[in-house]
């Protein structure tokens, strides 16, 4: 059974590795940067709800109220096979979702022009809290590089070859 812990250690980071599709892009919460978001935003008076635009970049979809319910039904919900491929994959793409914000808590100036503060909003879209250090920096390159081998060795320690977390492997022993 330890060689098939192992096989599914490893097939849980690998799973993880697929968060990358809610990590950026068009699946992620920098969703509202792309066009069909962007066209929503300008025809739908969301100004009028107040404190900012919901609807502007590192607005509504960077709240961290979504993941977090994501999080909870999949922990604490009544959801078919935990542990199984289907959750798992759910779970890669929640903390996919979860990384963006994190990167985004760190790397983000405020918006002097619409008033937007520095990170990711607090409240729905609003009170954004964040270390705001500068997007495309040398910071967030060398960050972005120095992330490889540690996504290489989680894969790694959850599939048993080198010491370390076992990030899903442990949960499911
Ligand atoms: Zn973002």
């Amino acid at each position: 059974m330890g060689s098939t812990h192992r096989a599914l250690g490893f097939v849980a980071g690998a799973a993880f590795g697929s968060a990358t599709v809610t990590a950026a892009g068009r699946l992620s919460p920098d969703a509202d940067q792309y066009r069909g978001w962007r066209l929503a935003d300008r025809v739908t008076p969301d100004e009028l709800l107040g404190r900012g635009r919901p609807m502007q970049h590192r607005g509504i979809t960077h709240w961290w109220a979504w993941p977090a319910a994501a999080s909870a039904v999949l922990v604490l919900g009544d959801v078919p096979e935990r542990g199984g491929w289907v959750w798992l994959l759910l779970c890669s793409l929640v903390a996919g979702w979860w990384s963006h914000l994190l990167g985004d808590l760190v790397f983000g100036r405020a918006d002097g022009f619409s008033g937007r503060g520095p990170g990711v909003p607090v409240l729905p879209w609003w009170a954004h809290l964040g270390v705001g250090l500068r997007c495309g920096g040398l910071l967030e390159r060398v960050t972005g590089v120095a992330l490889v081998p540690l996504g290489v060795w989680v894969v790694a320690a959850s599939a048993g070859v080198v010491a370390g977390p076992t990030v899903v492997a442990g949960w499911s022993a």
